[in-house]
């Protein structure tokens, strides 16, 4: 439980800093559950107390696998979020100022302790992409046949031959077919 602090320490210390890893074989985002490179990101955080007020800032960073949108192969793609929120411990939520608080992550607070855990996750989430390519000009896969265009740039289709078929030429071809058959 190193990731959840006791608000009672904060305001007693004013400064905490932290510097750790947070360990996580699988992460949850909202384009699918991804594997963790080696298991853990890296993780700065610095909290302060002022004004009845704990700030909470900082980055978490890692790697994870994930398949290509375009193409399908298993890639490292990196992760880097950054950690903000401002938790209140005096005031009750201003329903006329949502719109803003919102914007400046405030969470209303009357607990014992806070939980990083819930802040680096959060932070990881809002910094994945909704689409990753393996690289920018990711060639994908042939429509017709499903065969990789990086591995394969000169990949001619014979299926996409079968699609662009002028009907008139249909007869001749079965014609050459059933010809090519009795051969
Ligand atoms: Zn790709
Ligand atoms: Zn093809």
């Amino acid at each position: 439980m190193k990731w959840k602090i006791k608000i009672k320490d904060i305001i007693a210390k004013k400064n905490v800093k932290i510097e750790d890893y947070y360990e996580s074989e699988y992460i949850e985002l909202h384009t699918g559950t991804y594997k963790v490179i080696d298991k853990r990101f890296k993780v700065k955080i610095s909290i302060v107390f002022t004004d009845d007020t704990i700030v909470v800032g900082g980055y978490v960073s890692g790697k994870v696998e994930r398949p290509c949108d375009r193409c399908l192969e298993m890639t490292v793609m990196p992760l880097e979020g950054t950690i903000e929120a401002v938790y209140d411990l005096k005031n009750e939520p201003n329903f006329k100022n949502s719109e803003i608080e919102n914007l400046k992550n405030v969470i209303y607070y009357k607990g014992e302790e806070i939980d990083l855990e819930e802040r680096i996750l959060e932070a990881l989430v809002v910094s994945a992409p909704d689409v990753f390519v393996c690289k920018e000009d990711c060639k994908g896969l042939c429509p017709f046949c499903g065969e990789n265009l990086n591995e394969n740039p000169d990949h001619v289709c014979k299926e996409m031959e079968v699609f662009n078929i002028d009907p008139r030429f249909e007869k001749l071809l079965k014609l050459k077919e059933e010809m090519q058959n009795k051969n």
